[in-house]
């Protein structure tokens, strides 16, 4: 369960009214029953619940149970796309050991607005199920321009250039470890314009994930999942 508090031995914790219900009704625990805690930064802890009702609840911080573990520094850059499918990319690459989510608009994305509350929930929910002790970030959604402009060159780019010409996901990351940064098209791709800046940077490799055009949000999964598979820990 994540709490948004500091996490030491005895400290207490107070729940809000949803995850008493979760713990209630769902897991149907009850007081001095043990939970399993994190906070994102301080590792995975033991916890009593000492209070538990339909408004709310509290636990007594017990034991360490695992030390913190940061994910590997992979952030997903994507254009957002309609909302269910956004949320769809939340959830699935929080699975995936994301560490960012950059939220970039393109000269096609035609879904800028980003409720970056409900984001979090969906991280922390994800979170949460695949039991990672600290929860990725999300950037505020940034022009691709500007984005690059600013780009830390330290850390390279796998654009996932759906125009093709790309090189395989394996053979980049055979040969390379280190900061990274998957970039994903809206639904309306890249245009022209931008898919020749990005081959002209040095710290970007196209890559191609096969002959087929596949949803943004199956192409971020897909990318994501061969980053993992070559290099995640
Ligand atoms: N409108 C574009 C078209 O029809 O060519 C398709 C864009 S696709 C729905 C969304 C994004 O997923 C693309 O911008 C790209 O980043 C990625 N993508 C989709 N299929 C891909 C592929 N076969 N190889 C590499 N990237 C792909």
């Amino acid at each position: 369960l994540y709490v948004d508090t500091p996490l030491n031995a005895g400290a207490a914790v107070t729940l809000e009214p949803a995850q008493a219900h979760y713990l209630g009704t769902v897991l149907r625990k009850s007081v001095s029953d043990t939970v399993r805690i994190f906070n994102g930064h301080d590792g995975e802890w033991a916890a009593e619940i000492s209070m538990l009702s339909k408004r709310g609840g509290s636990l007594i911080v017990t034991d360490p149970l695992r030390r913190h573990h940061d994910a590997p520094d992979i952030w997903l850059v994507f254009a957002p796309v309609r909302k269910h499918r956004t949320a769809f990319i939340f959830e699935k690459a929080t699975e995936l050991g994301v560490s960012k989510f950059v939220p970039v608009i393109t000269a096609r994305t035609q879904f800028a607005k980003l409720n970056t509350d409900k984001a979090r929930a969906q991280i922390i929910e994800a979170a949460e199920q695949t039991e990672r002790l600290d929860l990725p970030e999300v950037a505020k959604p940034k022009k691709l321009d500007s984005l690059l402009d600013n780009w830390d060159k330290g850390r390279r780019i796998i654009f996932a250039d759906e125009a093709g010409g790309g090189h395989s996901v394996l053979d980049i990351l055979r040969n390379y470890s280190g900061p990274c940064a998957l970039l994903i098209g809206p639904e309306g791709g890249f245009t022209e314009a931008e898919r020749d800046r990005l081959l002209n940077m040095d710290c970007v490799d196209a890559v191609s994930l096969g002959p087929r055009i596949l949803r943004a949000d199956t192409a971020a999964i897909s990318l994501l999942t061969l980053w993992q598979s070559a290099q995640g820990d």
